[in-house]
């Protein structure tokens, strides 16, 4: 069934959320009108901001019966050099705090009627991260603080959006970075954050120290050079008491291997993940002051991750495979990978779901997303067609 623009918009009661977001109503019956607020069918019923409006962050749901907000998740801004960058964006606090950023992907957490749901960047309730969320952290947290949302990374070689599974976890794990409140989005200062994840069990993501503003470049490039070959992705650089955005800095072993994971899809991601990285490394080598053998390795590093996962693919295609990416999901109910099929196609997303294999009280359920514009350009490259 489809839904007219008018039934939409009598679906929400435009005064009230105009009254908690703080955007005038004409302009949220225009943002319906233009989909940037999309209406989500499904268990339950929802909105979705596509894109920020105002102060509003894209990624906002809005819950139709009963009525709730969640806040998205606010753009982290990066850095590409730590001093003066670190100094300048902290001016006005005394000290920061450096946590471990983690490679996985982000997930909000809240109670919603009753229910605990897990979203996911974009604002959609994802039914997997759902069914994560209520066995990993359960619901003790949500009954003292039914106004909090949960922030963290979903990380593990079980992750279906970002598989990562260098961290040495067996499925998938919650790691919180962020507690804030539903409607206003506002988050808790760091310390007391953490204190509140501690009392109920919820892990946290590895918190490195407390630095004061004028050596945390220093500390910063101790921790990013400790990292090594590890593939740790970064740090995120903190306002203890949250009142100023965050700062992301990453390591060049992590920018290498995004680079070597898009490249083998070069169509479809190289050209996004390219020239951000790049600039990247160029400022880090910079600001390191490297010598010629180092500047000459990274140089060296920076090339293979592009070339060498693109020849491979080519060199695959060559051979008549079928360029995919396989992911993986383990749930306890069959229906949730059902349920989770139907989400990524409503994604927009090519993706083939294998047959699930029973693991103990669990499904394994492999998935192949399949990059049609990679296979389509090497294909028609390797048949003699013009590259245009
Ligand atoms: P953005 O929209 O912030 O630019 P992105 O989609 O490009 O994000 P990333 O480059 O991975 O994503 O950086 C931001 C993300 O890092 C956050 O959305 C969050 O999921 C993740 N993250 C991991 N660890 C932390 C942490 N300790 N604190 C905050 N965010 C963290
Ligand atoms: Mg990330």
């Amino acid at each position: 069934m489809r839904h007219g623009v008018s039934e939409l918009i009598n679906k929400l009661d435009i005064d009230k959320i105009s009254g908690l977001l703080e955007i005038p109503g004409y302009r949220i019956a225009g943002a319906i009108q233009r989909k940037t607020l999309q209406y989500v069918r499904g268990m339950p019923e929802f909105f979705r901001f596509d894109k920020p409006m105002s102060t509003v962050e894209g990624g906002t749901s809005i819950f139709i019966e009963p009525f709730d907000i969640i806040r998205g998740f606010p753009k982290i801004p990066r850095t590409l050099i730590l001093y003066p960058a670190l100094k300048r964006h902290f001016t006005s606090c005394g000290s920061v705090i450096v946590e471990e950023k983690m490679n996985g992907y982000n997930a909000r957490v809240a109670l919603v009627g009753g229910s605990i749901v897990g979203l996911t960047r974009g604002g959609f309730v994802c039914p997997y991260t759902t069914e994560k969320a209520n066995e990993l952290i359960g619901r003790d947290f949500f009954l003292e603080h039914p106004d909090l949302v949960l922030c963290g990374e979903m990380a593990g070689p079980d992750n279906p959006y970002v598989p990562k599974s260098f961290y040495d976890i067996e499925s998938l794990e919650f790691y919180l970075f962020d507690i804030r409140e539903k409607i206003s989005g506002k988050p808790l200062p760091v310390m007391e954050r953490k204190a509140l994840a501690d009392n109920f069990g919820i892990r946290s993501v590895r918190f490195f120290g407390e630095y004061n503003v004028d050596e945390a470049h220093h500390r910063v490039t101790r921790i990013i050079k400790e990292f090594g070959d590890s593939l740790h992705e970064g740090v995120v650089i903190k306002d203890p008491q949250m009142r100023l955005p965050p700062v992301k800095y990453t390591s060049t072993q992590s920018n290498c291997a995004d680079l070597r994971y898009a490249f083998e899809f070069y169509n479809d991601l190289g050209r996004d993940f390219f020239f951000p990285r790049v600039c990247r490394e160029a400022f880090q080598s910079v600001e390191w002051g490297e010598n010629e053998e180092d500047r000459r390795k990274r140089c060296q590093r920076l090339g293979e991750s592009i070339l060498l996962p693109m020849i491979n693919t080519i060199n695959r295609k060559k051979q008549g495979e079928r360029i995919s990416e396989t992911v993986q999901i383990r749930v306890r109910k069959l229906e949730t990978a059902r349920k989770f099929e139907e989400h990524l196609h409503i994604l927009g997303m090519d993706a083939v779901f294998e047959e699930p294999e029973k693991i103990g009280d669990e499904y394994l359920v492999r998935i192949k997303k399949i990059y049609m514009s990679t296979n389509d350009k090497t294909e028609s490259t390797l048949r003699g067609e013009l590259w245009s």
